[in-house]
């Protein structure tokens, strides 16, 4: 038996050092369903949120909810046994996480007319097959599949499932004209597909999309990546999960992993993201922690010598700049919807 004092110890790190860190939960969801008055929805949000300790990001529409939020324990339960006495959201799944902040900058509840930008009209009514994690994993170690990222590069490039194909997308715009050059390379009919993006939103959308262009054997993974590393774990995955918060990129298991991507300046393993200082760049882009340093956060000398430059701000680390923000800035396509 290991003396008192070291126990004591133990227990005084645990409740200083662990429990206080972790005691946030971070929330995502979404919810395809029929909402006459999206904005009543909204304001019966904000009035909810009111003097509640939450951030949040959440768009509301005539096709549904996407939401994303963080908060207290006692506050996120609130939220979902509020949300769920509402009889459209009775069976929505709630992916959970512990956090050590809050991970928004402020509440947004906001009114979008689509959940899932496109630039195209879809035809096909039905999605594709939905896939438990469990199962994910068995088809991807059959090999008999394509497997394909339909996230954004800036997203995949941190972070993807083995041998997946990931397009050079920039916004979720441009996957309809992707999935019609992926139908000209491939015989569609002949092709099973197995997509996946951050938490299965863009996945609802996209597999009509490929259903449109031809597909017809179309599998979804159910919840997501946030999914599988909730009941997966790692394998057959590799690198860092891109998270549209503050925190930019999380372990999909909790462990460390080794960065898979490399500083664009110097070319070293990294897969810390930065948005360039440059104020009329604000490109995302992976550098290492020595390169950022050395060019004040910015993506190019271009952008040093840029006139509306942030100051660099060594304390502030990668988190995203609160004003002229990644996503607020960019809005509809680069809609935050692959967390929930
Ligand atoms: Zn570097
Ligand atoms: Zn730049």
């Amino acid at each position: 038996m290991p003396p008192l004092s070291v126990f004591l110890q133990w227990i005084y790190f645990v409740s200083f050092f662990i429990l206080p860190r972790m005691s946030y939960l971070a929330l995502a969801f979404y919810e395809f369903v029929s909402i006459e008055n999206p904005h009543l929805e909204v304001k019966k949000h904000k009035k909810f949120f009111k003097n509640r300790e939450i951030t949040c990001r959440i768009y509301l529409s005539e096709e549904g909810v996407n939401g994303q939020l963080s908060g207290s324990a006692e506050d996120v339960d609130a939220y979902i046994e509020w949300i769920k006495a509402d009889p459209r959201f009775e069976s929505t799944h709630f992916k959970l996480g512990t956090v050590s902040e809050n991970i928004f900058p402020r509440v947004s509840v906001k009114y979008r007319k689509e959940l899932v930008a496109l630039s195209c009209e879809i035809e096909a009514s039905e999605g594709g097959e939905h896939v438990d994690p469990k199962r994910w994993k068995e088809m991807l170690e059959s090999g008999d599949y394509l497997v394909l990222d339909v996230r954004n590069e800036y997203e995949s490039e941190i972070g993807h499932f083995e041998g997946a194909v990931r397009p050079s997308l920039k916004t979720f715009r441009e996957f309809p004209k992707f999935a019609e050059k992926l139908a000209a390379e491939k015989s569609p009919k002949e092709t099973p597909v197995m997509m996946y993006c951050t938490g299965g939103i863009r996945c609802e959308v996209y597999s009509k999309v490929l259903k449109d262009k031809g597909f017809n054997q179309v599998y979804q993974l159910n919840g997501g990546v946030i999914n599988y590393g909730h009941e997966v774990g790692k394998d057959h995955w590799r690198g860092k999960l891109f998270v549209f918060d503050d925190r930019l990129a999380i372990e999909i298991d909790g462990d460390p992993s080794e960065p898979i991507a490399q500083c664009h300046h110097c070319g070293c393993s990294s897969d810390t993201q930065y948005n360039c200082a440059n104020m009329d760049c604000n490109h995302l882009f992976v550098s290492c922690s020595v390169c950022t340093e050395k060019e004040l956060g910015c993506c190019s000398t271009k952008c040093m010598r840029a006139p509306r430059r942030r100051p660099y701000q060594r304390e502030n680390g990668n988190k995203p700049f609160r004003k002229k923000h990644l996503l607020a800035s960019t809005e509809p396509d680069r809609a935050p919807a692959s967390l929930s």
